[in-house]
């Protein structure tokens, strides 16, 4: 007799949609082969889906085969919309929210009604994918223990560097999308709150066929963009490196020295400690001196 184990049942399970449950399907940003098989089989099989914009949407339901209910739910007509999918959900109908591209609610609509869901009631269930915010920053190089999404930054300059200035401290890394027709002005801003030497990931239309990736320092990357016109274009995500702490820092740089130090001549110390942390030349010799006399 073959026994059943979790992860058989697991694989040859039915499409697992619950009547008057709402699911968040993540869709891809660009390739549409990052669509998960379980995002494919709950779009297949819920009653309907609520998308934000329905003829984006049918473009990857007819390419995937998909025949589901479609009808539209934006920021336009979140208002009326919201009553009318929830009395659908009370009502027992199983109902996927998707956006134009990546995981709903990232920048994007759902919030009203997924919080009303959970007020009335209704189970809400996440099928994970793609989000853009995500793919950038695993792709950074950039400190990924703690960081924070800090979504679109204003459009107006005015406010847009009153609300850098807020971040100018944060020590996290820090996730922006920016729009392509505002990534010179962003940039110069952040550079203007920031500095120049701060360290940045550029991540442009990932998954597409011109996927970019590019990690430098602020001044470095503003003259990269304006030197080449078709990196203003597309969708881009920014991942900004977070204040780094002086005190932490320079108590790394003491550590380094003191063990180096101790095995090396000052010389070859200090060329180690420059090449382990890009801290200045002059500033490691003249520390490595104070350490040495003490
Ligand atoms: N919900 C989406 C997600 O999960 O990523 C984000 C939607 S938000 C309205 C659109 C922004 O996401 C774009 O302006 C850009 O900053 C970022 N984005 C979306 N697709 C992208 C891609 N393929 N490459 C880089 N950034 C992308």
């Amino acid at each position: 007799m073959s026994v059943e184990s979790p992860a058989d049942k697991q694989n040859n399970r039915e499409p697992d949609v619950t009547p008057g449950s709402l699911y968040l399907v993540a869709t891809p940003i660009g390739n549409l082969a990052d669509i998960t098989q379980r995002a494919v089989e709950v779009l297949g099989t819920v009653d309907m889906i609520a998308a934000e914009d329905t003829r984006h949407s049918q473009r990857l339901l007819s390419h995937l085969g998909i025949r589901s209910k479609l009808l539209a739910y934006h920021e336009h007509n979140e208002d009326r919309m919201t009553p009318r999918l929830l009395d659908d959900l009370l009502a027992g109908s199983s109902i996927a929210l998707i956006s134009d591209a990546g995981t709903p609610l990232i920048s994007d609509p759902g919030y009203r009604l997924v919080s009303q869901a959970h007020d009335r009631g209704v189970t809400v269930v996440p099928v994970p994918g793609v989000c853009a915010a995500i793919a950038a920053l695993s792709a950074a190089g950039l400190a990924t223990d703690s960081f924070t999404f800090e979504g679109f930054p204003p459009a107006k300059q005015g406010a847009r560097l009153h609300y850098l200035e807020r971040l100018a401290t944060q020590q996290r890394t820090m996730i922006f999308y920016v729009s392509c027709h505002r990534i010179i002005e962003t940039l110069k801003d952040m550079l203007a709150v920031f500095g120049g030497t701060r360290r940045l990931a550029f991540a442009r239309e990932l998954t597409k066929t011109f996927e970019t990736i590019k990690r430098a320092e602020l001044s470095e990357l503003i003259e990269w963009v304006e030197n080449d016109e078709n990196q203003r274009k597309g969708e881009i995500v920014l991942i900004v490196e977070g204040k780094v702490d002086d005190a932490k820092d320079a108590g790394q740089v003491d550590h380094y020295l003191t063990v180096l130090l101790s095995e090396l001549p000052v010389k070859q110390a200090v060329k180690l400690v420059v090449k382990m942390t890009g801290e200045n030349k002059n500033d490691i010799y003249k520390r490595a001196l104070e350490l040495k006399g003490a």
